[in-house]
């Protein structure tokens, strides 16, 4: 079988390090994507360390120059893609517990907070999408996951006294995650012509900078349901929204 090839963005470190290891332990070239290349090239080299085929990648999703630039090197280096993650992501309130992101609320939250969470979570998510596209076509049964969060659930959103209900109110994080939901379905509508299956993930609340590790679970923990839906195994289908507890509700 040819070997298979994944790109994980924002690969250096919190859920999408964790991502490429259990990735390129389970036998596939994993190149981590990572703004800061040297940083990336910090956690491949670990990994290279361990025996696995692990690269670091250019690539800040908002730059399309450079998102291009990674596409063409994948493409003269490999000529195909199996696997694409989209992890890289910013809740836009610095390192907060998301119960405390009173910056979101959306009666007051400044508009250029909004249009930077979403130029990164879901803008970025198409770039790099559409970017690494003609080469995701090239491989035998394309994956792609799109790591969301419970948060991103407009149905659990709504329910006011729900599981979510600790959530102070948000009009940047949260929608964005919302809409990164929305788009992976349209993905999967498109792509299920080409085999490539779109699927979008809720690690769980993971121990990471991004809440300043409040999270209650481990980074291996979170990547695990992301590493499935990656391999295929989850559903083995499309347009899904998987945690590790089963379907979210959309
Ligand atoms: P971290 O803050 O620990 O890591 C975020 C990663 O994204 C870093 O590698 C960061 O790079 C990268 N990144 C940010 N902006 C860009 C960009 N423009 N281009 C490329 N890479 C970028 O976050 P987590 O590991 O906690 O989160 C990973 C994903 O999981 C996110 O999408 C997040 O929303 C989601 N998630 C996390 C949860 C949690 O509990 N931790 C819960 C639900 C969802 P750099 O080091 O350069 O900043």
């Amino acid at each position: 079988m040819e070997q298979e090839i994944a790109v994980v963005t924002g690969a250096n470190r919190g859920i999408g390090s964790g991502i490429a290891a259990k990735l390129a332990a389970l036998g596939m070239t994993v190149l981590l994507g990572a703004r800061d290349v040297r940083r990336g090239e910090a956690i491949a080299d670990d990994l290279r360390a361990t025996g696995a085929d692990a690269y670091a990648l250019r690539l800040d999703v908002t730059d399309q120059d450079v998102v291009q630039a990674a596409a063409r090197w994948i493409d003269e280096r490999f000529g195909h893609l199996d696997v694409l993650v989209n992890n890289a992501g910013i809740t836009g309130s610095g390192p907060v517990d998301p119960a405390d992101a009173h910056d979101q609320v959306p009666s007051s939250v400044d508009v250029d907070m909004v249009r930077a969470v979403f130029e990164t979570n879901v803008l970025g998510v198409i770039r790099v999408t559409n970017a690494m596209l003609p080469l995701l076509r090239r491989a035998k049964a394309a994956r792609v996951v799109n790591v969301s969060s419970h948060g991103g659930s407009v149905t659990l959103n709504a329910d006011l006294s729900g599981p979510l209900a600790g959530l102070l109110p948000s009009a940047a994080y949260l929608p964005s995650k919302s809409a990164l939901n929305a788009l992976t379905v349209q993905y999967a509508k498109e792509l299920s012509a080409d085999g490539i299956a779109v699927n979008v993930v809720a690690p769980g609340f993971v121990a990471t900078d991004s809440n300043n590790h409040t999270g209650v679970l481990t980074v291996a923990q979170g990547a695990e349901v992301v590493v499935q839906a990656a391999i295929g195994d989850a559903t083995g289908g499309t347009a899904a929204f998987l945690s590790a507890d089963g379907p979210v509700p959309w």
